[in-house]
């Protein structure tokens, strides 16, 4: 009997042994597609060989040294690196292990600036339904995912919601996506005169909606609207890139496509790439310099902020993105990958939509295409399509929706930036034969 208290008490888990760029493989030697890097996490495959090196060497060099006394190289270095990339003005990075610790620190960070700027009025933070920013008590009262909350209801810290930007499902007829845009960023200023005018401290969004939606982006236009609203009311705009950030949309941070940059950007995920568990916070000069000449000190930490080991592998994660132009790749395989879902898909009478940006993608699964009406959630379709992926040798990451009333189910896809067009065309082959076994 195991020991490990799994996510699914349930479930019988092969055991991974070992893995091979874009595959994964399990104690009986079976090969699987990594299709989703777990959850848009393996953005260099299993065996990238300059990432391994880097962290065995910072072992040896120095696993850890306590940033309350220390600084490291691989620290200094990275965060130097992430701001000659970062846009707007973002300045500083607080590094920590994870997305969860990264949304907090950045809900924390918004709190203390304000408090320092003597404006402790501001304390609400408004975010958006259908959203999912952690599984910690902060991030996931800022989440807007109705099944991950439900049990801890009473735990919640109170946060606003407003709609998200979910132009197929929620776009109305009469609407052009640009309208649709403006009418969904607008609901931002209504909550925000709602709550009082200089009592909100924060807007949180994720720029392409991952484990809730399925890389759904914004229509253009969306976060510009946001950015001046957010301006014109002294909102802190925090962007979460821990999913869709570090060059999986075929933009390095993903607000790129947007053309806005935020006052706190967090990324995890694909920082570490799997190697290590790494994520962080980047902020604006001004954010940090109120802090600077205010208390001197942010009032936060984690044992494991700015690790060396971690801070090691996500310099060698960052660049070889850049070194490699795996920007440039991830564009051009997620066209391929795109066109090859099309292909499979476009005709499929329960496939609704195919949507998303380079290697982020997802494929919404509907009952009725035309009223769009997805299927009971009685049926577990979800749970159903990732057992049969997993057999045909998939890794993706099928969940069910939680669109209001309707429960829409989707597929998140997040292969690896060094996928192959015949590797993505496989991955596309397997996922077919997935969706045609289950419906
Ligand atoms: N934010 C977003 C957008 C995520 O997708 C996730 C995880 O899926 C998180 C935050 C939480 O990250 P972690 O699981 O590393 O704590």
């Amino acid at each position: 009997m195991s020991h490990v208290f799994p996510r699914h008490c349930h479930a019988t888990l092969p055991t991974a042994v070992g893995g091979e760029g874009c595959f994964l493989i399990d104690s009986d030697g079976k090969r699987y597609f990594d299709g989703s890097g777990g959850a848009a996490v393996s953005c260099l495959g299993h065996s990238n060989i300059r990432v391994r090196e880097a962290v065995k060497a910072q072992v040896d060099q120095l696993a850890f040294a306590h940033t309350g006394f220390f600084t490291s190289d691989p620290a200094e270095r990275l965060a130097d690196l992430l701001i000659s990339q970062a846009p707007g003005d973002l300045d500083r990075v607080y590094f920590v292990s994870g997305g969860s610790e990264a949304v907090e620190s950045a809900i924390k960070l918004a709190r203390q600036y304000h408090v320092e700027r003597g404006q402790p009025q501001r304390r609400h933070l408004i975010a958006r339904r259908q959203s999912y920013h952690g599984n910690t008590i902060g991030a996931l009262s800022a989440g807007g995912n109705a099944w991950r909350r439900q049990q801890f209801g009473p735990l919640l810290v109170e946060m606003s919601h407003i709609a998200p930007c979910y132009d197929y499902a929620e776009r109305r007829d009469d609407e052009t996506p640009e309208t649709y845009g403006q009418r969904v960023a607008n609901e931002l200023e209504a909550e925000i005169l709602r709550l009082g005018e200089d009592s909100v401290m924060a807007f949180i969004a994720e720029p392409v909606v991952g484990a809730t939606l399925g890389a759904v982006p914004a229509v253009p236009g969306y976060f510009r609207r946001v950015r001046e609203i957010c301006d014109r009311y002294g909102v802190l705009l925090i962007l979460d890139e821990v999913m869709c950030g570090m060059g999986r949309t075929g933009h390095l941070f993903a607000c790129d496509a947007d053309g806005v940059a935020p006052d706190i950007l967090c990324i995890a995920k694909g920082l570490g790439a799997g190697y290590q568990p790494i994520g962080a916070m980047l902020c604006s000069a001004g954010i940090y310099d109120s802090i600077a000449q205010g208390t001197g000190f942010f009032q936060h930490g984690h044992t494991y902020v700015g690790h060396p080991v971690a801070a090691a592998a996500g310099l060698a994660v960052l660049q070889e993105i850049l070194e490699q132009d795996l920007i440039a790749q991830v564009r051009q395989r997620g066209d391929h990958a795109r066109a090859a879902l099309q292909a499979r898909f476009g005709q499929h009478a329960h496939i609704g939509d195919i949507r998303g940006r380079g290697l982020f993608l997802g494929v919404e699964l509907v009952a009725d295409r035309a009223s769009k009406q997805s299927f009971d959630p009685a049926f577990g379709l979800a749970g159903r399509l990732k057992k049969a992926a997993f057999a045909e040798g998939l890794v993706c990451y099928p969940m069910p929706g939680t669109r209001d009333g309707r429960n829409g189910d989707h597929v998140l896809l997040a292969p690896p930036f060094i996928a192959s067009e015949a590797e993505l065309d496989l991955m596309v082959d397997r996922l077919g034969r997935a969706v045609d076994g289950v419906i």
